[in-house]
């Protein structure tokens, strides 16, 4: 039965899928005890003025030094954690280890303007915990000012977002802290409907700037010149919508230039930097 079955049992048998499910299964179970057993570190990746180069802020990025694993990047246990609910405790250890270091970032950089801490927000941290109240705690118990703050939603986060959701993003938005639309243009949301919210940041997908006109000279692959149009117009309607625009996977010089010549704010990108440890940013602040 093996021969006229063998897709059926191929799939049921075969040992990669089968090892990817046991780590799903094991990375599951072990993430509550990571994060009260200290497991995750952040690593911090710089926004850029693209005006002039200068650091503006940080957005931290959660890794997993996994005892069996090894470093492990977000994409592998994020989706988990949000599954389990793991990710309200893991999203609170990120909000303090982020404010914290950023707060120490402005101690150790007196007379130089502070730069502020982006932090990414789980969909469920939105709608299954006290945000506003963990946030308004961490911000007094790190004495950073809520300016220094920024949170990063991704569209989904805040489609729809009546009730509960909205309140809190009024709130935080009351208190001081910066909204950031994450991944802006990969979801359904509209600049119309986001111009309605209290949010004051978008970040443009970095598929967008993938797309940028191909510069031979610069061995950049061509993929799609509409998107350069479409970003100037993103960035024009956001512009006069009172929102600012941070571009994401600027990787080029080329693409840098571009960027700023359509007037857009900040970007982040391995041109300028790739996500690195704490002790590298407060070198980089030091020296600049
Ligand atoms: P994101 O928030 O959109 O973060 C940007 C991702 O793009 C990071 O991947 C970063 O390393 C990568 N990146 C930055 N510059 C470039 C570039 O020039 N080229 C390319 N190809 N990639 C670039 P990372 O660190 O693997 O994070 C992946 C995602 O995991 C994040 O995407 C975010 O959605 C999520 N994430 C990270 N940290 C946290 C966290 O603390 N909480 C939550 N809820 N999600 C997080
Ligand atoms: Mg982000
Ligand atoms: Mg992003
Ligand atoms: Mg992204």
């Amino acid at each position: 039965w093996a021969k006229s079955d063998g897709k059926a049992r191929w799939t049921l048998f075969d040992p990669e899928r089968n090892a990817h499910r046991m780590t799903r299964q094991s990375l599951s179970s072990s993430l509550r005890p990571a994060v009260e057993r200290g497991e995750f570190v952040l690593d911090y990746q710089p926004l850029v003025r693209l005006e002039d180069g200068g650091v503006r802020g940080v957005e931290a990025l959660v890794r997993w030094q996994h005892p069996h694993f090894g470093l492990l990047t977000p994409n592998r246990f994020i989706g988990l954690a949000e599954e389990d609910g793991s990710i309200v405790q893991l999203g609170r250890w990120v909000l303090r280890t982020a404010c914290r270091q950023a707060r120490q970032w402005q101690l150790e950089n007196p007379g130089r303007p502070p730069v502020f801490v982006s932090v990414n927000v789980a969909v469920r941290q939105v709608w299954d915990s006290d945000l506003v109240a963990d946030v308004a705690d961490i911000l007094a118990e790190t004495e950073l000012a809520p300016e220094l703050l920024q949170l990063e939603l991704t569209e989904s986060a805040v489609m729809g977002s009546a009730g509960r959701p909205l309140q809190a993003l009024q709130s935080l938005s009351d208190m001081g802290v910066r909204i950031a639309i994450d991944d802006f243009g990969t979801g359904y949301s509209n600049l119309a409907y986001l111009s309605r919210l209290p949010v004051s940041v978008l970040k443009l997908d970095g598929s967008f700037v993938r797309g940028f006109q191909y510069d031979a000279e610069a061995g950049e692959a061509h993929i799609n010149p509409a998107d350069e149009v479409i970003v100037e117009a993103l960035v024009q309607l956001a512009h006069r919508l009172g929102l600012t625009v941070t571009a994401e996977c600027v990787e080029t010089t080329s693409q840098a230039a571009r960027l700023r010549r359509i007037g857009c704010d900040t970007g982040q990108g391995w041109l300028y930097s790739r996500p690195v440890t704490p002790d590298r940013i407060s070198a980089l602040l030091a020296a600049g």
